[in-house]
């Protein structure tokens, strides 16, 4: 059986850079936790409690110890509490996700009404919003975007992670609603590269295994648009992968999402070539 795996996969820069800081912090005898889930894997979230790293999903649960903010990042209030708590802090926000957050509170310092273009209810959206105030608003899509009023002065920025056809199709809208308008498209390009060879690959192959946690969105999307192309399953371990899949099937092709660590990824890769 050939077996391809996709030119871009697996953890990405951020991602791998929380993971590291987060074992690193594991040590015996202390209390160590991640403010939310560390990443969408639950293989990788049980890997590193057996290491002493728990999972809170409140600051109320904690007194003592560390405190891990994860890659999607947290508002300013969080900072702030963490630091009259006299919890040790490690802050695994990614670069990225940072550079995101900051770029809104500079849109809203100077004055501008602030437009976040991405999913309402994902973590890191949440945490640009803190960053950007009160007044900020959030837009998932085109028919949103045309109800909007108009404004004086709108400064948009992106989720890093959201698609960036969908986030130029809503800033096109968006040329309608002012005459001052400040795009900071803070779009990653991990995303981009995983999707684009994902689907350069599921164009090649009979079969696409996409591997990653259920719970986790890139996946999910990657499988999404596998499925456009070819036969695709989404597993989040090899223990998953049924033998009839496999019937006549000549190529597979595999990826995984920016949250999928290389172990799971090197397992279903080996099992699939015995298949
Ligand atoms: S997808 Fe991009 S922004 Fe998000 S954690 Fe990974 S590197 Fe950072």
């Amino acid at each position: 059986m050939e077996v391809i795996l996709a030119e871009n996969l697996g953890f990405c820069y951020g991602v791998k850079r929380a993971i590291q800081l987060a074992e690193n912090a594991a040590a015996p005898n202390q209390v160590t936790n991640t403010l939310g889930p560390i990443i969408h894997n639950p293989q990788m979230v049980a890997k590193l409690a057996e290491n002493g790293v728990g999972t809170v999903d409140s600051l109320d649960e904690v007194s003592e110890g560390t405190i891990i903010i994860r890659s999607h990042g947290v508002g300013p209030d969080i900072y702030s509490r963490i630091e009259s708590m006299g919890l040790n802090m490690i802050d695994a926000t990614c670069p990225h996700v940072r550079k995101a957050q900051m770029s809104a509170k500079k849109l809203a310092d100077e004055g501008y009404q602030v437009v976040v273009i991405g999913e309402k209810h994902h973590p890191e959206v949440r945490s640009i919003l803190e960053w950007a105030g009160e007044k900020a608003i959030v837009l998932e899509t085109v028919e949103e975007a045309d109800s909007l009023s108009s404004f004086g002065r709108l400064g948009v920025v992106s989720q890093t992670t959201f698609s960036g056809a969908k986030f130029k199709e809503i800033v096109t809208s968006l040329l309608e609603k002012s005459v001052d308008l400040k795009i900071l498209r803070t779009i990653c390009t991990a995303t981009d590269q995983r999707q684009s060879a994902a689907l350069d690959l599921a164009g090649q192959v009979d079969l696409m295994i996409v591997i990653g946690g259920k719970n986790s969105a890139n996946t999910t999307r990657l499988a999404q648009l596998c499925g456009e192309k070819c036969k695709t399953y989404h597993v989040e371990t090899a223990e998953e992968l049924c033998d009839d899949w496999f019937e006549k099937i000549k190529k597979i092709g595999i990826t995984a999402g920016a949250s999928t660590p290389d172990w799971i990824i090197k397992e279903v890769y080996k099992k699939c070539q015995k298949k």
